[in-house]
């Protein structure tokens, strides 16, 4: 290699770098658009697909991004790792917050070692003062850690259930003494049929964004909403993705968030008080 390919390389190599970081920046703990969440907290990173809600996982995207810039800590590209160093992050943050846990991965990952999650949840008892949403499709380990313990009061506990075959995780998630027990029912790839809505006091419903997103139609999310009224739970409608309600393919901003002719942006009564 001549000086000059040489120089241009590491120069490449910099710039490589730079984005690296700021990638990282952006998975490790940041400020998020998330409408629900403030910030994200990954103290573990990589996973695998579970369901279909998972086909155009971002997480993927992105880990895959950061191994080919080198990242550090992406040297495993989506492979599951667990990042001590950023354990205590939380801890160092005076301003309460939401922090969303995990949005590079799931928490009950089937390599996640129980004693690993101990020191997770000791830093959430630690921190009152911050609230801590917590998302998985991996029910039956959740509910096998979670048994026999007492959830902190600022965890807010949910499952994923993009489609009707997914609906079983609910009744997972019900058994579980979690102040805020939700259901983020997003991407929504079909139509969920009946829910059994008993001790869930939130629902957050949207379709899917992205280049291979698929469409939402919007029958599904209105059936939803009907028996979030009859059952007296929170809606909060959160998008249409890139299919908008007229089933048209177009910028998720231009789509919005409009269901029926309105914006539903409901909150259960015991954290209302979070998003004033
Ligand atoms: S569980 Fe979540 S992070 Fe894991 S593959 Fe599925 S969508 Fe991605």
């Amino acid at each position: 290699m001549g000086i000059y390919t040489q120089k241009r390389f590491s120069n490449f190599q910099v710039v490589l770098e730079l984005m690296g970081k700021f990638l990282m920046y952006l998975c490790n703990m940041r400020t998020t658009k998330i409408e629900w969440t403030e910030q994200t907290w990954n103290p573990s990173v990589g996973c695998h697909k579970v369901s279909s809600g998972c086909k155009n996982c971002y997480a993927e995207t992105m880990a895959n991004r950061l191994k080919a810039m080198g990242t550090k800590g992406y040297e495993n590209g989506f492979g599951f790792s667990l990042m001590p160093e950023r354990l205590e992050q939380p801890l160092k943050i005076k301003k309460p917050t939401k922090f969303f846990v995990n949005s590079m991965s799931d928490l009950f990952h089937e390599q996640m070692p129980f004693e690993y999650l101990d020191a997770i949840f000791e830093v959430i008892e630690n921190t009152p003062r911050h609230t801590y949403q917590v998302l998985t499709k991996r029910e039956k380990i959740m509910s096998e850690y979670l048994k026999n313990k007492d959830l902190p009061k600022n965890v807010w506990l949910g499952v994923t259930v993009e489609s009707r075959i997914t609906k079983y995780r609910i009744d997972y998630l019900r058994k579980i003494n979690a102040s805020i027990r939700f259901l983020s029912i997003e991407p929504l790839l079909d139509d969920v049929g009946e829910l059994d809505l008993r001790d869930i006091h939130w629902v957050i419903v949207g379709g899917e964004s992205g280049i291979k997103a698929r469409p939402m139609s919007s029958a599904w999310p209105m059936n939803i909403k009907k028996q979030c009224e009859q059952q007296e739970v929170a809606f909060f409608f959160k998008q249409w993705g890139t299919w908008g309600a007229d089933g048209v393919r177009r910028n998720k901003k231009i789509n919005g968030r409009e269901l029926d002719g309105r914006v539903y942006n409901e909150y259960p009564e015991l954290i209302k008080e979070y998003f004033k």
